[in-house]
């Protein structure tokens, strides 16, 4: 349903401190609004100078989130799709660094005419005209800007919505501002100062919010909200509490309760007394908080010093674990641990064992041994994109003849089984990318059909004879290898439609061992779970109640 003949923009900043969670208090609002029939999009708009995050280390910036569109973007991307069921798209995330590279490349085009290229309007008019891009015909455009406000590089954001709510009108703008209220122990107190001068500093940029979401570890007396308020030149009703929960999918219920969703609709002169279902979500967070039993999955990966490295993976696996009524109990365990002698016993009695995408030579012998560990002990067996590759050079190595098989991304020693993609087909057209062109933006990204073998394990499990999953990588299986892996076990059960991508390997010698070349997680949602994640969590609770 659209009810509107342009879309209403909800700008949402934050203040205080980062990791205040407003990408899911985003989320979460773009959640109760679809609950209420409203048609969204959430968009994220970085002040950061990169491009993309594609070039970033996760262990820094967290889970590269890849669109169907192929664009590399923020993980607060993957937290919308979660939430709303809406795909993203390239159009849903950009960053200064992308604002500057089209402002710069239109000055050398001459397209300005002469003008002296500035900030503002340059700047300010490219992030506008971003906002309002590729819309047609939602209802409702959230847009978050990342970072704290008071960051230098947040600047330009902050000004350029300033004027686009000048433009639009008041009454087709909010700014919801996110904050944090501290308490503080010794005195007993929650503290609004902060808050306070975090308000003030978005309103000497010309920024009034309407709404605050006062983030919050105990509950806010009534007093310190009438303060906030009076302070800060907002409703108390407009001041909402948002208190920390032990299950991000009760946020979207928690925040209705506060009356969030009543009051943003209430800006707008919407009808707001009627309430949305949220049963879907209430059933999600009862499944969670109460399951029936149990399993443990290790994650053998390389960047998991920062867990938001993996953050759509863990979330997949909790869909998995809602979908068989269990808790998955993770653990991550570096790969590179493995390649000690005697330390795969740290894989005892776990239920499954995954191994996630990843890039690089470091930690993969140790992922290697987990690969083999898992096949040879019948311990159900994921392997996403490197996980599918390292799956495929334990199998050449050790029942494929071929010692020395190994990828071709850790040099030129040894046998690549694993090969540096130059060509392959997207739509009707071919796409080449040089041997030693950029790193940036240039793997095989986002979306592509994967045919499934009609009796394979896959197909029983997608029900489907055709698939569309995300992609992001340079390299993929040779397919001259088809007959020796074969022969070794490995059927290759997913191939793109022209045969010649090796996109899933499956062994149906095993319990449960299936390789995809794509990232399945990303498409995960707690509404709808993915079936390979219901599939592999359900297989770990048969294998729990083996042991
Ligand atoms: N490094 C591998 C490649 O580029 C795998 C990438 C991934 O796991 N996403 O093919």
């Amino acid at each position: 349903m659209s009810n509107f003949s342009s879309p209403r923009f909800i700008f949402i900043t934050g203040g205080v401190v980062s990791s205040l969670g407003k990408g899911i208090a985003s989320s979460a609002l773009g959640a109760l609004l679809r609950a209420r029939g409203y048609k969204v999009r959430l968009r994220k708009l970085d002040p950061y100078l990169n491009v993309d995050p594609g070039t970033m280390s996760p262990t820094q910036h967290g889970e590269v989130y890849v669109t169907d569109d192929g664009a590399e973007t923020d993980l607060d991307l993957g937290h919308y799709e979660r939430f709303t069921g809406v795909p993203s798209r390239q159009s849903d995330n950009v960053t200064s660094g992308k604002i500057y590279s089209s402002v710069i490349a239109k000055e050398r085009r001459g397209d300005y005419l002469g003008a002296t290229v500035q900030v503002i309007p340059h700047v300010t008019d490219a992030i506008k005209d971003f906002i309002r891009a590729d819309l047609t015909d939602e209802d409702f455009c959230l847009c978050e800007i990342g970072g704290t406000v008071g960051d230098i590089e947040g600047l330009p954001f902050l000004e350029a919505i300033r004027q686009f709510r000048n433009e639009m009108g008041h009454e087709n703008c909010l700014f919801i501002h996110v904050t944090l209220l501290p308490f503080i122990k010794s005195a007993g107190e929650l503290k609004t100062k902060p808050t306070q001068h975090s308000v003030r500093e978005l309103l000497s940029v010309g920024i009034q919010p309407e709404i605050l979401l006062c983030r919050s570890e105990r509950s806010i007396p009534e007093g310190e909200r009438k303060k906030i308020g009076l302070f800060c030149n907002i409703k108390p009703e407009c001041v909402i509490e948002a208190l920390d929960v032990d299950t991000i999918y009760d946020v979207p219920v928690k925040y209705h309760e506060q009356g969030f969703d009543e009051q943003v609709l209430r800006y707008f002169g919407l009808p707001a007394t009627e309430k949305p279902d949220l049963t879907p979500w209430k059933k999600i967070v009862q499944r969670a908080r109460e399951p029936e039993g149990e399993v443990t999955i290790a994650i053998v990966g390389k960047y998991t010093s920062l867990l938001d490295s993996y953050k759509s993976l863990a979330e997949a696996l909790a869909h998995g674990g809602i979908a068989n009524n269990v808790r998955v109990n993770l653990s991550w365990l570096d790969s590179q641990v493995f390649e000690k002698d005697g330390a795969l016993s740290a894989l005892d009695g776990v239920n499954g064992i995954l191994v996630p995408g990843g890039f690089g030579e470091r930690g993969t012998e140790g992922k290697i041994r987990a690969a083999q560990f898992a096949r040879e002990q019948k311990i159900p067996y994921f392997g996403i994109c490197f996980g599918m590759q390292m799956a495929v050079i334990e199998a050449a190595r050790n029942l494929g003849g071929i010692p020395t098989a190994t990828s071709s991304e850790f040099g030129s020693a040894g046998e690549a089984v694993i090969g540096l993609m130059t060509e392959w087909v997207k739509g009707n057209q071919l796409e080449t990318r040089p041997s030693n062109g950029d790193l940036g933006g240039t793997m095989r990204l986002g979306a592509y059909p994967c045919a499934l073998q009609k009796d394979s394990k896959v197909h029983q499990i997608y029900r489907a004879d055709r698939i569309n999953e995300r992609h992001r990588h340079r390299y993929e299986v040779n397919i001259t290898y088809r007959d020796i892996l074969e022969k070794a076990g490995l059927r290759f059960c997913g191939l793109s439609p022209d045969g010649q991508l090796p996109e899933i390997v499956e062994r149906p010698d095993h319990p449960w061992f299936i390789g995809v070349q794509f990232h399945p997680e990303l498409k995960s949602q707690p509404l709808a779970p993915h079936p390979l994640f219901t599939s592999f969590i359900e297989a770990a609770v048969h294998q729990a109640r083996l042991v």
